[in-house]
């Protein structure tokens, strides 16, 4: 045969995850943990590794030691813990299980890209409540949804990447209390702002926390993240997950990781000290808007972010997240909190690029342009 067949037409709207690999000497584009994992940690991690992970035999599916100890540090019983293969992967699992053709969900844009791409791939419909200019939830409209379309899923990032918005706690004890819908609290960045919809899992059987090893936990290259809900929700999740999917090195490292969590505490302070200096850095900056935020990064608004994202890139070696192309995020770049000497080399190469382009505009150039035009030719 010289042909193939079309796959599912759900496909056509979607582009490949961006796996473009760019490199740079600084990376603060991912919202990862600046620093690998303490010595100490690698070492007990590398002792394990020699002594006793058996890689000839399939993995403990439900990471029964992993969602034990996670289950009793939030005050809960196993059965209400699902790990996976980082949170990306539950939140597949969650559409793939309240989701499907002839269901709903419930997304709030400008948001973390993930849910909108997993209910577009699994034929669920998408019921867009955008964000208010300020990136806060728009209460009013939500509970209109949620009254007049009844959807499936409801799924609130919080806090809101790429924003860094949190949506108020009594709006979402009103959209519990309003629809049987599974409301996927996507708590991702939990570690830094230290907010958690947790105590009201008792009161609310359609509550489902999802959390991740990839941010605090220097743990982004492993794959793990975990789910805290009702022991149905987590129930019905594995009848659709990978049995597989949370290998046996994850579950070992992933444990390590979390019965020694206190180790990260620094690392979360030094973080939220970072971020302060960031902030009052970018707010120093001529022609710059900052968001406020609750987590490791920072959404910011500047001319021309596009280029401005180059030439950070091109000419400092600095690689930070282009969102202008996003809808409500027109003009935005999302820096993540680096280490100290990262941030010190992104501000000053900020105030560089925002130096040079005061200046063309004051000869009336357009200087960033018309250098990339030559770069680009070369
Ligand atoms: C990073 C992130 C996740 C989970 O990432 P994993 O690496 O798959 O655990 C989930 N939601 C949001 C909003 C995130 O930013």
């Amino acid at each position: 045969m010289d042909r193939l067949r079309s796959p599912r037409p759900e496909l056509d709207d979607l582009v490949p995850y961006e796996a473009r690999d760019i490199r740079a000497d600084v990376v603060l584009s991912a919202n990862e943990n600046p620093h690998n994992l303490p010595g100490e940690l690698l070492e007990k991690l590398a002792d394990r590794v020699r002594s006793d992970i058996a890689f000839n035999r399939y993995p403990d599916p439900l990471a029964t030691h992993l969602r034990t100890m996670i289950a009793e540090a939030n005050g809960l019983d196993a059965g209400n813990v699902l790990v996976g293969n980082g949170g990306d992967e539950i939140i597949l699992d969650v559409v793939l299980a309240w989701g499907g053709p002839g269901r709903s969900l419930v997304d709030l844009p400008p948001t973390f890209a993930m849910y909108g791409i997993d209910a577009h791939m699994t034929g669920t419909e998408i019921i867009e409540v955008p964000r208010l200019a300020d990136f806060d939830v728009d209460g009013e409209a939500l509970m209109r949804a949620i009254e007049e379309r009844d959807p499936d899923i409801i799924v609130v990032s919080n806090p809101n990447n790429p924003t860094g918005t949190m949506a108020p706690e009594t709006l979402l004890i009103d959209v519990l209390a309003a629809t049987d819908a599974l409301v996927l609290v996507d708590e991702a960045y939990f570690e830094f702002s230290r907010q958690t919809m947790r105590p009201h899992m008792e009161r609310n059987p359609n509550l489902a926390i999802l959390r991740t090893f990839s941010k605090a936990f220097s743990l982004a290259g492993l794959r793990a993240g975990y789910l805290l809900a009702n022991p149905e929700v987590i129930r019905e999740l594995t009848k659709v997950r990978q049995p597989y999917s949370v290998n046996r090195f994850t579950q070992v490292a992933a444990s390590l990781a979390f019965r020694e969590r206190m180790v990260f505490e620094a690392g979360v302070r030094d973080t939220i000290r970072v971020r302060d200096r960031l902030l009052h850095g970018l707010a120093n900056l001529p022609g710059i808007e900052i968001f406020p935020t609750e987590a490791n990064y920072v959404l910011f608004r500047v001319a021309q972010a596009s280029s401005v994202w180059r030439d950070l890139l091109h000419d400092h070696s600095v690689l930070v997240r282009d969102v202008s192309r996003t809808p409500g995020l027109e003009d935005c770049l999302r820096v993540t909190v680096g280490s100290d000497e990262e941030i010190e080399k992104f501000l000053s190469a900020m105030d560089e690029i925002m130096a040079s382009k005061r200046a063309s505009e004051h000869f009336g150039l357009n200087a960033t342009a018309s250098r990339h035009m030559t770069k680009d030719g070369e």
